[in-house]
């Protein structure tokens, strides 16, 4: 049976945990070959490459830290070596250093920016390069996807998290941006902005049961996200099923960014 996505390539940066797993395994059982990027959690990445491997796919893990040029450049030729090109890239990997802005240290500010930020604008670029690199290929009407992990709080401010609030934020313009520069070339870039999902990044919200009901007044759909639910949306992002989607942000959130504090009259 034909599935949406066979013949491509998508790399998936942070693809050993949480939602960067789940979307890695979402695209690869659409039909897709999948380059599992992992900074720190080899196994976590092999046995999943080996498990779509088992299942008939083809995967291979592959370490880089997406703020270091070179690492990015590298996990791109792993890329070519072994599936020639990729079609298809999720700028997934992100952190968090939590702390009151007054506390923060410059470190921390540096870390959350370098990666979540930078590391985008790393591995966006080596995207676009290869995409054109490689020209049109017959799998999809367009020359490259591109889908940036971003967050509800690319618009929903965070106290105590002023330097990941200003990484999402930046993705917000970063991704329109470029979306809005390479959408001629037929290069589709889009943002997936997360609401509460299951993994651990969050687990001091979820797993407990005093912080999952603090955590669910925010929730009008009224349940936490599941790492399946991001890799859903990331099939329709990556597939020709929208192909007229260009420089937007699927907000997956079970209503997050409703306002729910204004539910009962504010
Ligand atoms: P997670 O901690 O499970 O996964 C983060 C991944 O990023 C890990 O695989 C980690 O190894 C990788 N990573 C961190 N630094 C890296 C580096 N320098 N180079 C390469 N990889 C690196 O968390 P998650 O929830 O799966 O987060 C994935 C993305 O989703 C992040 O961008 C996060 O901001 C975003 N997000 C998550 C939620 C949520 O509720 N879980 C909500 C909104 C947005």
């Amino acid at each position: 049976m034909k599935k949406l996505l066979d013949n491509q390539v998508a790399l998936i940066t942070g693809a050993s945990s949480g939602i960067g797993y789940g979307v890695a395994k979402a695209l690869a059982e659409a039909g897709a070959a999948v380059v599992l990027n992992y900074h720190s959690h080899a196994e976590a990445a092999e046995q999943l490459a080996e498990e779509i491997t088992r299942a008939g796919g083809a995967a291979i893990a592959v370490q880089a830290d997406v703020s270091d040029p070179a690492q990015v450049n590298a996990m791109f030729d792993a890329c070519r070596a072994r599936f020639d090109t990729v079609d298809i890239v999720v700028a997934n990997s992100g952190l968090q250093k939590d702390s009151a802005f007054a506390d923060m240290t410059l470190q921390d500010w540096q870390t959350v920016l370098a990666t979540n930020l930078t590391g985008q604008f790393l591995t966006s670029q080596a995207a676009v390069r290869e995409f054109r690199r490689r020209g049109p290929r017959p799998v999809s009407k367009a020359l490259g996807k591109l889908i940036c992990m971003s967050s509800v709080h690319e618009v929903i401010p965070w106290a105590g998290h002023v330097n990941y609030a200003a990484s999402k934020g930046g993705i917000q313009m970063f991704m329109k941006s470029l979306a809005q520069e390479v959408a001629p070339e037929r290069i589709r870039v889009n943002s997936i902005a997360p609401g509460a999902i299951r993994t651990p990044i969050n687990k001091d919200a979820w797993d407990t049961d005093a912080a999952l009901e603090k955590l669910l007044r925010l929730i009008p759909y009224g349940r936490v996200g599941e790492t399946d639910d991001i890799g859903k949306a990331a099939v329709w992002l990556a597939s020709d099923e929208s192909d007229y989607v260009v420089g937007t942000t699927l907000f997956v959130d079970g209503g997050m960014t409703l306002y729910p504090g204004f539910a009962d009259n504010g």
